[in-house]
């Protein structure tokens, strides 16, 4: 399975579009890289997958995929369910109920929970977002469908940009292509929670990917800014992103423009377009109440 590039322009600047959200029907965009190592393999003695994050993630709806393929259980823990996910009839939390997810909100207990928990032999436990070892083996297979691509079209030196959630992705794809280089910006939490992601996965900082700062928007808050430019996008390329990840990414992108633009810059689409729809019911109702 492969994933094509296309060329797409926004706001008048050139980028080359590498279209991984459409590589799965199931898995949206990095969530299959990620998981293709449990994909591309057997697991006999595993019988039941143990997760754990937010409600809304576009790993855990992933997770419940992968478990309903190779016919597992699977147990999610989480800390709170909003109001709005339950009633909700679309989006990662109700797609992932009916894979047949078994969900336990912990409140309070959640750390301590998730600190202590010890899984037992039958069930293979994945870190929140599958920030973990087994991550690179599908991300290796991104990176060289990249370097391929380059030199098929006799382009020698090429930038790449994804935004980072745990950095999982953004770092082994730097540690696939360098020299080339891997810039990124952190959606999820501070440039020092990102850089430590990092080191959790990577000693070595020439494995680091470059990190475009993102100081203004945080993560999963509505924002008409974000909003308008998930709008712009999608007016502008004809593709639709997701709302979480990818207006914080272009954003940030678009701002350091000329530092990058000295060779090609090829922007992943990572996916998660499942999650737009509760992240536009939020919208929707935020605009309710506010005036614009
Ligand atoms: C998960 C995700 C990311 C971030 O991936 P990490 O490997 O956790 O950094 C980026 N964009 C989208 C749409 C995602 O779903």
């Amino acid at each position: 399975m492969k994933s094509h590039i296309q060329n797409i322009k926004i706001f008048n600047k050139e980028f080359y579009l590498k279209r991984d959200d459409l590589i799965d029907k199931e898995f949206s965009g990095n969530k299959f890289r990620k998981l293709q190592y449990y994909l591309d393999r057997d697991f006999p003695q595993i019988e039941c997958i143990v997760s754990h994050g937010g409600i809304q993630s576009n790993m855990m709806y992933s997770l419940s995929c992968l478990a309903k393929m190779k016919n597992w259980k699977f147990i999610y823990y989480t800390k709170n369910v909003s109001q709005q996910a339950i009633i909700s009839r679309e989006g990662n939390y109700f797609s992932a109920k009916q894979n047949g997810m078994e969900l336990y909100e912990l409140g309070a207990d959640y750390n301590n929970f998730i600190s202590t928990l010890t899984p037992h032999s039958n069930q293979l436990f994945i870190s929140q977002g599958g920030h973990q070892i087994e991550a690179k083996y599908g991300i290796d297979i991104l990176g060289k469908e990249l370097l391929d691509w380059a030199e098929n079209n006799d382009i020698v030196n090429f930038n790449v940009f994804l935004p980072s959630g745990t950095g999982t992705s953004a770092l082994y794809l730097q540690q696939k292509i360098k020299p080339n280089i891997v810039y990124t910006t952190n959606c999820v939490g501070g440039v020092e929670y990102l850089k430590k992601q990092f080191f959790e996965l990577s000693s070595d900082i020439q494995d680091h990917p470059y990190i475009l700062q993102n100081n203004k928007f945080r993560f999963a808050e509505l924002n008409i800014e974000l909003l308008e430019m998930y709008k712009t996008l999608k007016i502008q390329s004809n593709v639709e992103f997701d709302l979480l990840y990818d207006p914080v990414g272009w954003h940030v992108l678009l701002e350091n423009f000329e530092e990058l633009k000295s060779c090609p810059t090829i922007y992943i689409h990572c996916g998660g377009t499942l999650g737009n729809r509760t992240q536009l019911m939020r919208y929707e109702y935020f605009l309710s109440k506010n005036s614009y």
